[in-house]
Protein backbone atom coordinates (compact mmCIF):
# COMPACT_ATOMS: atom_id res chain seq x y z
CA UNK A 1 0.00 0.00 0.00
CA UNK A 2 1.40 3.29 -0.92
CA UNK A 3 0.51 7.22 -0.13
CA UNK A 4 0.30 8.60 -4.04
CA UNK A 5 0.11 12.10 -4.79
CA UNK A 6 -0.79 12.28 -8.43
CA UNK A 7 -0.98 15.93 -10.37
CA UNK A 8 -2.20 16.43 -13.65
CA UNK A 9 -1.75 19.34 -15.92
CA UNK A 10 -4.01 21.73 -17.98
CA UNK A 11 -2.70 20.51 -21.07
CA UNK A 12 -3.60 16.32 -19.92
CA UNK A 13 -7.15 17.43 -18.89
CA UNK A 14 -8.14 19.89 -21.82
CA UNK A 15 -8.32 19.83 -25.42
CA UNK A 16 -6.18 21.97 -27.91
CA UNK A 17 -9.74 23.74 -27.64
CA UNK A 18 -9.59 24.80 -23.72
CA UNK A 19 -12.63 22.36 -23.31
CA UNK A 20 -12.36 19.61 -21.05
CA UNK A 21 -11.01 16.48 -22.45
CA UNK A 22 -13.74 14.29 -21.23
CA UNK A 23 -12.32 10.67 -22.59
CA UNK A 24 -9.34 11.28 -20.71
CA UNK A 25 -10.50 12.40 -17.59
CA UNK A 26 -12.98 9.21 -17.55
CA UNK A 27 -10.15 6.81 -17.99
CA UNK A 28 -7.56 8.80 -15.15
CA UNK A 29 -10.90 8.73 -12.36
CA UNK A 30 -11.15 4.53 -13.14
CA UNK A 31 -7.88 4.24 -12.90
CA UNK A 32 -7.37 6.04 -9.68
CA UNK A 33 -10.77 4.54 -8.34
CA UNK A 34 -9.07 0.80 -8.86
CA UNK A 35 -5.51 2.45 -7.44
CA UNK A 36 -7.50 3.05 -4.35
CA UNK A 37 -9.53 -0.54 -4.18
CA UNK A 38 -6.06 -2.05 -4.46
CA UNK A 39 -5.51 -0.35 -1.15
CA UNK A 40 -3.40 2.66 -1.92
CA UNK A 41 -4.57 6.20 -0.76
CA UNK A 42 -4.05 8.74 -3.23
CA UNK A 43 -4.61 12.53 -3.52
CA UNK A 44 -5.09 14.12 -6.55
CA UNK A 45 -4.10 17.58 -7.26
CA UNK A 46 -5.79 18.90 -10.71
CA UNK A 47 -5.44 21.96 -12.36
CA UNK A 48 -7.64 22.57 -15.37
CA UNK A 49 -9.70 25.09 -13.67
CA UNK A 50 -9.33 27.84 -15.53
CA UNK A 51 -9.60 26.02 -19.31
CA UNK A 52 -12.92 24.65 -18.05
CA UNK A 53 -14.03 27.96 -16.68
CA UNK A 54 -12.81 29.22 -20.81
CA UNK A 55 -14.91 26.05 -21.96
CA UNK A 56 -17.42 26.75 -20.25
CA UNK A 57 -17.89 30.58 -21.12
CA UNK A 58 -16.64 29.62 -24.72
CA UNK A 59 -13.75 31.80 -24.75
CA UNK A 60 -11.33 30.79 -27.58
CA UNK A 61 -7.92 31.76 -25.88
CA UNK A 62 -6.88 32.09 -22.14
CA UNK A 63 -6.83 35.61 -21.47
CA UNK A 64 -3.88 36.77 -20.43
CA UNK A 65 -4.84 39.48 -17.30
CA UNK A 66 -4.67 38.16 -13.60
CA UNK A 67 -8.51 39.04 -12.53
CA UNK A 68 -9.94 37.45 -15.76
CA UNK A 69 -8.09 34.01 -14.80
CA UNK A 70 -8.60 34.00 -11.64
CA UNK A 71 -12.64 35.03 -12.39
CA UNK A 72 -12.33 31.43 -14.60
CA UNK A 73 -10.88 29.53 -12.33
CA UNK A 74 -13.84 30.08 -9.96
CA UNK A 75 -15.72 28.91 -12.58
CA UNK A 76 -14.03 25.90 -13.70
CA UNK A 77 -13.74 24.78 -10.23
CA UNK A 78 -17.54 24.02 -9.99
CA UNK A 79 -17.55 21.84 -13.28
CA UNK A 80 -14.42 20.82 -12.75
CA UNK A 81 -15.68 19.05 -9.27
CA UNK A 82 -18.98 18.05 -10.24
CA UNK A 83 -17.42 16.04 -13.42
CA UNK A 84 -14.81 14.25 -10.83
CA UNK A 85 -18.10 14.23 -8.32
CA UNK A 86 -20.00 12.32 -10.85
CA UNK A 87 -17.61 10.24 -12.52
CA UNK A 88 -16.09 8.66 -9.43
CA UNK A 89 -18.92 8.17 -7.65
CA UNK A 90 -19.78 5.51 -10.81
CA UNK A 91 -16.85 3.80 -8.85
CA UNK A 92 -18.71 4.21 -5.39
CA UNK A 93 -15.56 6.76 -4.41
CA UNK A 94 -16.34 9.96 -2.67
CA UNK A 95 -14.24 13.15 -3.62
CA UNK A 96 -13.65 15.90 -1.60
CA UNK A 97 -12.49 19.37 -2.76
CA UNK A 98 -9.84 20.78 -1.24
CA UNK A 99 -8.43 24.34 -2.08
CA UNK A 100 -5.15 25.64 -0.46
CA UNK A 101 -2.39 28.51 -0.96
CA UNK A 102 1.15 28.15 -0.84
CA UNK A 103 1.23 30.79 2.27
CA UNK A 104 -0.53 28.13 4.35
CA UNK A 105 2.79 26.00 4.50
CA UNK A 106 4.95 27.70 5.96
CA UNK A 107 2.41 29.07 8.49
CA UNK A 108 2.67 26.39 11.61
CA UNK A 109 -0.98 26.19 12.61
CA UNK A 110 -2.37 26.42 9.62
CA UNK A 111 -0.36 23.71 8.34
CA UNK A 112 -1.38 21.31 10.76
CA UNK A 113 -4.81 22.20 10.16
CA UNK A 114 -4.57 21.28 6.10
CA UNK A 115 -2.58 18.00 7.37
CA UNK A 116 -5.37 17.43 9.82
CA UNK A 117 -7.77 17.65 7.63
CA UNK A 118 -6.01 15.68 4.60
CA UNK A 119 -4.97 12.43 6.58
CA UNK A 120 -8.73 12.26 7.91
CA UNK A 121 -9.90 12.37 4.39
CA UNK A 122 -7.96 9.21 3.66
CA UNK A 123 -8.71 7.59 6.95
CA UNK A 124 -12.30 7.70 5.38
CA UNK A 125 -10.95 6.25 2.48
CA UNK A 126 -12.54 9.51 0.66
CA UNK A 127 -10.23 10.80 -2.33
CA UNK A 128 -8.55 14.70 -1.91
CA UNK A 129 -8.86 16.31 -4.93
CA UNK A 130 -6.73 19.31 -4.49
CA UNK A 131 -6.25 22.46 -6.38
CA UNK A 132 -4.62 26.42 -5.19
CA UNK A 133 -7.06 28.86 -3.98
CA UNK A 134 -6.96 30.90 -7.34
CA UNK A 135 -9.32 33.68 -5.65
CA UNK A 136 -6.84 33.89 -2.54
CA UNK A 137 -3.45 33.42 -4.18
CA UNK A 138 -1.73 33.27 -7.51
CA UNK A 139 1.70 31.89 -7.22
CA UNK A 140 0.19 28.67 -9.19
CA UNK A 141 -1.52 30.59 -11.98
CA UNK A 142 1.57 32.54 -12.67
CA UNK A 143 4.16 30.29 -12.77
CA UNK A 144 3.62 26.62 -11.23
CA UNK A 145 0.60 25.10 -12.98
CA UNK A 146 0.37 23.57 -9.84
CA UNK A 147 3.61 21.63 -9.87
CA UNK A 148 4.65 23.27 -6.73
CA UNK A 149 1.94 23.03 -4.67
CA UNK A 150 1.74 19.35 -5.39
CA UNK A 151 5.35 18.84 -3.89
CA UNK A 152 4.30 20.78 -0.39
CA UNK A 153 0.95 18.62 -0.11
CA UNK A 154 3.33 15.18 -1.01
CA UNK A 155 5.98 16.56 1.79
CA UNK A 156 3.16 17.34 4.43
CA UNK A 157 1.24 14.14 4.37
CA UNK A 158 4.57 12.14 3.78
CA UNK A 159 3.27 10.77 0.72
CA UNK A 160 5.58 7.52 -0.96
CA UNK A 161 4.98 9.26 -3.99
CA UNK A 162 4.47 12.19 -6.04
CA UNK A 163 3.51 11.55 -9.79
CA UNK A 164 3.52 14.82 -11.89
CA UNK A 165 1.50 13.89 -15.27
CA UNK A 166 2.76 16.15 -18.25
CA UNK A 167 1.74 16.41 -21.94
CA UNK A 168 5.46 15.02 -22.54
CA UNK A 169 6.94 11.64 -21.85
CA UNK A 170 9.33 13.31 -19.10
CA UNK A 171 12.13 15.35 -18.77
CA UNK A 172 14.28 15.80 -22.08
CA UNK A 173 18.07 16.73 -22.59
CA UNK A 174 17.12 19.78 -24.25
CA UNK A 175 13.29 21.16 -25.10
CA UNK A 176 11.79 18.49 -27.32
CA UNK A 177 9.62 20.94 -29.20
CA UNK A 178 12.75 22.89 -30.42
CA UNK A 179 15.00 20.05 -30.74
CA UNK A 180 13.86 17.18 -32.67
CA UNK A 181 16.97 15.53 -31.48
CA UNK A 182 15.80 15.61 -27.91
CA UNK A 183 16.71 12.32 -25.82
CA UNK A 184 14.87 11.38 -22.52
CA UNK A 185 16.22 11.27 -19.48
CA UNK A 186 15.31 8.48 -17.08
CA UNK A 187 17.12 10.00 -14.38
CA UNK A 188 17.62 13.48 -13.23
CA UNK A 189 19.57 14.55 -10.48
CA UNK A 190 18.04 17.36 -8.60
CA UNK A 191 21.19 18.66 -7.01
CA UNK A 192 22.69 19.30 -10.64
CA UNK A 193 22.63 23.12 -11.96
CA UNK A 194 22.73 22.80 -15.53
CA UNK A 195 19.23 20.77 -15.48
CA UNK A 196 17.62 24.29 -14.86
CA UNK A 197 18.95 25.60 -18.36
CA UNK A 198 17.59 22.17 -19.77
CA UNK A 199 14.24 22.84 -18.50
CA UNK A 200 13.25 25.23 -20.57
CA UNK A 201 9.99 26.67 -21.02
CA UNK A 202 6.55 25.82 -21.24
CA UNK A 203 4.99 23.70 -24.24
CA UNK A 204 1.52 24.56 -25.01
CA UNK A 205 -0.79 27.40 -24.25
CA UNK A 206 -3.07 25.47 -21.84
CA UNK A 207 -0.15 24.51 -19.29
CA UNK A 208 1.97 27.11 -17.45
CA UNK A 209 4.98 25.18 -15.63
CA UNK A 210 7.10 23.63 -18.32
CA UNK A 211 9.98 21.14 -16.82
CA UNK A 212 11.39 23.80 -14.63
CA UNK A 213 8.65 23.82 -11.94
CA UNK A 214 8.59 19.81 -12.38
CA UNK A 215 12.11 20.12 -11.15
CA UNK A 216 11.67 22.64 -8.33
CA UNK A 217 8.43 20.41 -7.18
CA UNK A 218 11.06 17.70 -7.58
CA UNK A 219 13.39 19.54 -4.72
CA UNK A 220 10.92 20.16 -2.32
CA UNK A 221 9.57 16.54 -2.60
CA UNK A 222 12.44 13.63 -3.02
CA UNK A 223 14.02 15.59 0.20
CA UNK A 224 10.90 15.10 2.08
CA UNK A 225 11.11 11.40 0.65
CA UNK A 226 9.05 11.02 -1.60
CA UNK A 227 10.01 9.40 -4.88
CA UNK A 228 8.88 12.14 -7.98
CA UNK A 229 8.30 10.95 -11.35
CA UNK A 230 6.84 13.12 -14.38
CA UNK A 231 5.39 10.91 -16.86
CA UNK A 232 2.88 11.45 -19.85
CA UNK A 233 -0.87 12.00 -19.00
CA UNK A 234 -2.54 11.23 -22.42
CA UNK A 235 -2.96 7.44 -21.29
CA UNK A 236 -3.80 6.82 -17.44
CA UNK A 237 -2.89 3.28 -17.76
CA UNK A 238 0.65 4.75 -17.46
CA UNK A 239 -0.57 4.71 -13.96
CA UNK A 240 -0.49 0.43 -13.70
CA UNK A 241 3.23 0.39 -14.77
CA UNK A 242 4.48 2.96 -12.15
CA UNK A 243 2.68 1.39 -9.51
CA UNK A 244 4.55 -2.57 -10.54
CA UNK A 245 7.50 -0.42 -10.73
CA UNK A 246 8.10 -0.22 -14.08
CA UNK A 247 10.50 2.20 -15.52
CA UNK A 248 8.56 5.12 -17.11
CA UNK A 249 8.96 8.42 -17.62
CA UNK A 250 11.52 10.39 -15.56
CA UNK A 251 12.38 9.83 -11.89
CA UNK A 252 13.91 12.91 -9.94
CA UNK A 253 16.43 11.52 -7.63
CA UNK A 254 19.25 12.87 -4.93
CA UNK A 255 22.31 11.37 -5.97
CA UNK A 256 24.96 13.02 -3.52
P1 LIG B 1 2.02 20.36 -17.93
O1 LIG B 1 1.80 21.33 -16.82
O2 LIG B 1 0.81 19.65 -18.37
O3 LIG B 1 3.15 19.43 -17.61
P2 LIG B 1 3.62 22.23 -19.47
O4 LIG B 1 3.37 22.81 -20.83
O5 LIG B 1 3.68 23.14 -18.33
O6 LIG B 1 2.49 21.16 -19.26
O7 LIG B 1 5.04 21.46 -19.48
C1 LIG B 1 5.42 20.50 -20.43
C2 LIG B 1 6.17 21.13 -21.61
O8 LIG B 1 7.46 21.62 -21.22
C3 LIG B 1 6.51 20.16 -22.72
O9 LIG B 1 5.42 19.91 -23.56
C4 LIG B 1 7.66 20.87 -23.45
O10 LIG B 1 7.20 21.62 -24.53
C5 LIG B 1 8.23 21.83 -22.41
N1 LIG B 1 9.65 21.57 -22.15
C6 LIG B 1 10.63 22.52 -22.12
N2 LIG B 1 11.83 21.96 -21.86
C7 LIG B 1 11.63 20.63 -21.73
C8 LIG B 1 12.51 19.52 -21.47
N3 LIG B 1 13.82 19.65 -21.26
N4 LIG B 1 11.93 18.28 -21.40
C9 LIG B 1 10.61 18.10 -21.59
N5 LIG B 1 9.75 19.13 -21.85
C10 LIG B 1 10.24 20.37 -21.92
Amino acid sequence: MKRVVIKVGTSTLTHGSGHINIRRVEKLVKVISDLQNAGNEILLVSSGAIGVGMGKLGLPERPTDLPSKQALAAIGQCELMYLYDKLFSEYNRTVAQVLLTNDAFSHKSRSQHMKNTLLRLLEMRVIPIINENDTVAVEEILVGDNDTLSAMVAKLVQADTLLLMSDIDGFYDKNPSKHLDAVLLLEVDIDDASMDEVAGGAGSNRGTGGMITKLHAARIAVPAGAATHVLNGKDPDILYDVFEGDKVGTEFVRKA
